[in-house]
């Protein structure tokens, strides 16, 4: 399996060890060419707006967009998932536009810009998941095609559109390799069909 992780900017290294550790083989994504033979891509956390521009300069936005509706698994954190949504409140910055979701960039404000929150997220089992946020954004609202998997306070931060699935938090930055898992298991589950 072979899972390409966007090395523009962000938490590459955590997203691989993770991967690693769990037998699958990462490749950096840094120009189109590095888009050949991917099972799945991960978009790392960053800054938004900068990862946009670099998509944009390195010829991968559509690329990557085209992958993504062709029904390639794409696995977005924070930065990530704010790419990943088709709307992003109150900003026209570059996105791969691919999820039926709206969302709100650091959506907790400067005082709460990372903390630290053990969650209960059903499909990865009954322990609670250590969500860490870092100038999280969150999606308020989103299509009837897109499952909630995570929400809080009535905004989601966790969640799945067939081949797509997005975190607010940062699972690359802890222990837990269950969302990893649970991405890697929509690869498998692609490449069996
Ligand atoms: N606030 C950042 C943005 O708007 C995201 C933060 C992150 O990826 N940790 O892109």
């Amino acid at each position: 399996m072979r899972i390409g992780i966007l090395a523009l900017q962000g938490a590459v290294r955590e997203h691989r060890t993770m991967l690693n550790r769990l037998g699958a083989e990462t490749v950096d994504v840094l120009y189109t060419t590095d888009l050949v033979g991917l099972d799945g891509l991960v978009l790392p956390g960053g800054e938004s707006t900068t990862t946009g521009k670099l998509l944009e300069r390195n010829n991968l936005l559509e690329p990557v967009a085209e992958l993504g509706r062709n029904g390639l698994p794409i696995f977005g954190t924070c930065t990530g998932l704010i790419l990943l949504s088709k709307h992003i409140i109150g900003s026209d910055q570059q996105r791969l536009g691919l999820m039926d979701t709206y969302v709100e960039r650091n959506a907790y404000g400067r005082q709460l810009a990372s903390f630290e929150a053990g969650m209960p997220i059903p499909v990865l089992g009954e322990q609670p998941f250590p969500c860490v946020f870092i100038r999280a954004p969150y999606i308020e609202k989103a299509e009837a095609d897109v499952q909630p998997l995570l929400s809080y306070d009535n905004k989601i931060l966790f969640a799945e559109q067939d081949n797509l699935l997005a975190a607010a938090f940062h699972p690359e930055l802890t222990d837990d390799p269950r969302v990893h898992h649970y991405f890697l298991q929509k690869v498998i589950r692609r490449n069996r069909s």
